[in-house]
């Protein structure tokens, strides 16, 4: 492996890339079949994922026609990392078991172990017979939707493909490894002013940031719209917002501490609600919402922004549901992509249709908006969130970090990278984004 590794970190020729054995086994992150039921009885906040997450040698998988290898430079942590290693809501062998029984190729994936990861940037390394317009050498950041393009379901609006997954999440191979495999329809160019780990960090959250606020398979923002955004200085929040003020909208963020509070003001959030320092009790017991909860966050944000939000950026779930469908505005849309506090969601069906308001369900994003998601940190007009970065070996450490809310944006981890800082190609276009906007969410260096 050291040969490959030290061959990429050099920036060795195409050629030279083609030439260098490719090792059998590469270092990755990965849970067991073996341990998914270790959890048992215990409350989802005490299943420790550094527990079910191991570093260690795996097998590199043979490669697909369609499929490249990837030397990952940097890779990222993603909540739903968080998901495969508590085996919530379900454990992930499901996933794995059902893409084996598809095709010759899916049943490699049936493993009793999973590679995870779901972000990824670096340098193919090996190209299938069947990939055209990408080349060993070829410098990459990698987006994880995972299709079949046999299938024609897949062939509109490639989220709504009928097998539809998410690398590295229902697949395995994932991006937190040394290796991995993508196909070549995953890849989009790497951002040439960023280094490998800022990279790393944009291919899952902003593209689904960029499908609920931009595409128009989500909730489009147009100029003036009030935008509310929950966790906005978390992962998909803090591409929200700046999707929200590149449409002309005004973003309304809600955090849950002053420091927070400071970041997002620094990323150009004018309107920020701390809802620590609010103390809302949307429910009042754990069946029970409060209306006049909902009614005091509305009031606050018509103090901030003069009017009722047009569209609420809504994951938490059940945890602020019941307040989003409240405070949108008469005709607005409430778009949804998750439920981090719970999935069985309660709220007031009055306020929805007397008020002929939507809400509409979101999943990450096709090949198109991926790309154009990309597109947006190519040009410097979104900055990724990077606020710390990990090395592969403590990664599951920055998993229980983003499972109980401690960080702020997007953390990466450094697979192949040998330290923080490289892969720089456009020094030029930095320096026009921007070093310290670049910096915003690196709170260790503002402490
Ligand atoms: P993250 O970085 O952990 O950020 C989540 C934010 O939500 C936190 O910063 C927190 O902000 C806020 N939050 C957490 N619990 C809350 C509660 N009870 N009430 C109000 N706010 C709460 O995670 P992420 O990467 O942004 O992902 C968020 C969710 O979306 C996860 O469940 C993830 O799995 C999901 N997701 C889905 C897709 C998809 O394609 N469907 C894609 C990406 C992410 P404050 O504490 O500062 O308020």
């Amino acid at each position: 492996m050291t040969e490959l590794l030290d061959a990429v970190r050099s920036g060795a020729s195409r050629e030279t890339l083609a030439e260098t054995p490719l090792p059998p086994t590469t270092r990755a992150l990965f849970v067991r079949r073996d341990e998914q039921d270790i959890f048992a009885g215990l409350a989802s906040s005490d299943k420790d994922p550094r527990r079910s997450l191991h570093v260690g040698e795996v097998a590199i998988a043979e490669l697909a026609p369609d499929e490249v290898y990837v030397v990952v430079m940097a890779s990222s942590i993603n909540f739903n990392t968080v998901w495969t290693s508590i085996f919530e809501p379900v454990s992930t062998f499901g996933f794995l078991d059902r893409l084996a029984k598809e095709s010759v190729w899916g049943a490699r994936h049936g493993l009793d172990y999973h590679v995870v990861g779901s972000d990824a940037s670096g340098v193919i390394v090996r190209v299938g017979s069947a990939v055209r317009n990408w080349k060993v050498g070829d410098e990459v950041a990698v987006h994880c939707n995972y299709l079949d393009d046999q299938d024609p379901s897949a062939h509109d609006d490639s989220m709504l493909a009928s097998n539809q997954r998410i690398w590295g999440f229902e697949t395995n191979f994932g991006g937190l490894a040394d290796v991995c495999v993508v196909k070549a329809n995953q890849l989009m160019p790497k951002p040439t002013h960023l280094t490998w780990e800022e990279a790393a960090v944009s291919g899952l959250c902003n593209s689904t940031a960029y499908r609920m606020l931009v595409s128009r398979n989500g909730a489009p923002v147009t100029q003036g719209d009030r935008v509310l955004v929950w966790g906005a200085s978390g992962g998909i929040g803090s591409f929200a917002v700046q999707h929200v003020l590149n449409s002309g909208g005004v973003p309304v963020g809600v955090v849950s501490s002053a420091a927070k509070a400071a970041t997002l003001r620094e990323l150009g959030c004018e309107f920020v609600i701390d809802r620590a320092e609010k103390q809302y009790r949307f429910w009042s017991d754990p069946h029970t919402q409060d209306e006049s909860e909902w009614r005091r966050l509305g009031r606050d944000i018509r103090a901030l922004v003069g009017d009722d939000p047009d569209i609420v950026f809504e994951h938490p779930g059940r945890a602020t549901m019941g307040a989003s469908v409240f405070v949108a505005k008469r005709g607005g849309v409430v778009v949804t992509c998750a439920a981090t506090s719970g999935y069985l969601i309660e709220y007031d069906n009055r306020h929805l249709w007397m008020k002929l308001k939507t809400i509409r369900g979101s999943h990450f994003a096709n090949y198109r908006e991926a790309w154009a998601a990309n597109q947006t940190i190519v040009e410097g007009k979104v900055v990724p969130p990077l606020s710390g970065v990990y090395p592969l070996e403590d990664a599951a450490s920055a998993v229980r970090d983003v499972q109980h809310n401690r960080h702020e944006g997007k953390i990466a981890v450094l697979c192949a990278a040998e330290r923080e800082g490289l892969g720089v190609s456009d020094h030029e276009l930095r320096a026009r984004v921007g070093e310290e906007r670049l910096r915003v969410f690196r709170r260790s260096e503002k402490n």
